[in-house]
């Protein structure tokens, strides 16, 4: 069914080719973001308070869109009308990451984008891919990059971090009223039946997985002119290439100093680990390693990481 063409105005701009940055937590999503939000003629925000309502109202209660897909679009376009404006004070309601990124102080006002040469909005806000599928029937000319991490890597980041560890406390957690459930990456019966028994870092690993999955569907549904993955390994190895790709993708220049600095910090942290490796995930112990690895093989060999535990072959 073609959708119908919905003209959303911002700011006596049209809202075309919007560009979004969907990553599991901890895959880079946030850095590619920060270095987009200051590249010209672009107008990124991370975590405006109307975008996250909608954000996790669909993460939390994704039934509550499925099947509505045109409800589901209007809820995100009025969320992102909203989000976008610029005004004197638009930053005001953004994430402390977003004013920093913008180069505004902690308790500047904003707004974080110059009017004058703006021509294109686009979101980073953390926990959007959870409803990155309903993005692309709000807008459907989106552009949209997904970062991919290493599923141990991103894990780590994820069980270091008390406000992704947060949504694991009982009071937060809905797996039995909401079934599938994407945030919880629990898809299948299997899966929640394993879920009580999983450690937290298999329940990372599950999240990690379902983000993996999505991005296959997204590359299903998408032509490859509207969805560009990078992968966070290639960003810190060879950032200056893969910069050059999102910029030419985003068609703007994006800013590297960030991300070159981010590059020589990992390139440093490698080195002087002792025995760097597939089997040396940093901060994770090997019971955590083996966990992941059990939870997420299939997707990881998919993505070409080598396991450190293959499962035996018996
Ligand atoms: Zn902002």
């Amino acid at each position: 069914m073609p959708t119908a063409r919905h003209i959303l105005i911002v700011n006596s701009r049209s809202v075309h080719q919007p560009l979004f940055v969907i990553g599991a937590p901890h895959s880079g999503a946030g850095l590619i973001g920060r270095a987009l939000k200051s590249a010209p003629g672009l107008h990124i925000t991370i975590g405006q308070p109307s975008v996250l309502r909608v954000v996790y109202a669909f993460a939390r209660r994704p039934s509550m869109y499925r099947g509505r897909t045109q409800a589901a679009a209007t809820v995100i376009r009025d969320a992102f009308a909203q989000g976008w404006q610029v005004t004197p004070h638009s930053c005001l309601d953004c994430t402390r990451e977003c004013r920093a990124a913008a180069g505004l102080a902690a308790d500047a006002v904003g707004p974080c984008v110059e009017l004058r040469g703006l021509e294109r909005f686009g979101d980073a806000s953390p926990d959007l891919i959870y409803c990155a599928e309903a993005l692309t029937d709000a807008f459907p000319d989106a552009r949209i990059v997904q970062v991919v991490r290493d599923g141990r890597d991103a894990v780590g980041g994820m069980l270091a971090d008390s406000v992704v560890m947060s949504w694991f406390r009982p009071s937060f957690v809905n797996v039995d009223t909401e079934f599938p459930n994407p945030f919880f990456g629990i898809e299948s019966a299997d899966d929640l039946e394993i879920w009580p028994k999983l450690t937290p870092a298999g329940r990372c690993a599950l999240r990690w997985r379902w983000s993996v999955r999505l991005a296959a569907r997204l590359h299903r549904g998408l032509p490859a002119d509207q969805l560009k993955t990078i992968r966070y390994e290639d960003l810190m190895s060879r950032p200056d290439d893969a910069l050059d790709e999102l910029s030419r993708f985003a068609g703007t220049k994006v800013p590297t100093a960030e991300i070159r600095n981010e590059a020589r910090t990992s390139r440093r942290r490698a080195r002087s680990r002792k025995s760097p490796g597939p089997g040396d995930r940093g901060t994770l112990t090997a019971q955590q390693t083996v966990e992941i690895e059990k939870v997420a093989s299939e997707e990881l060999r998919r993505l070409g990481y080598v396991l450190a535990h293959p499962p035996s072959t018996a």
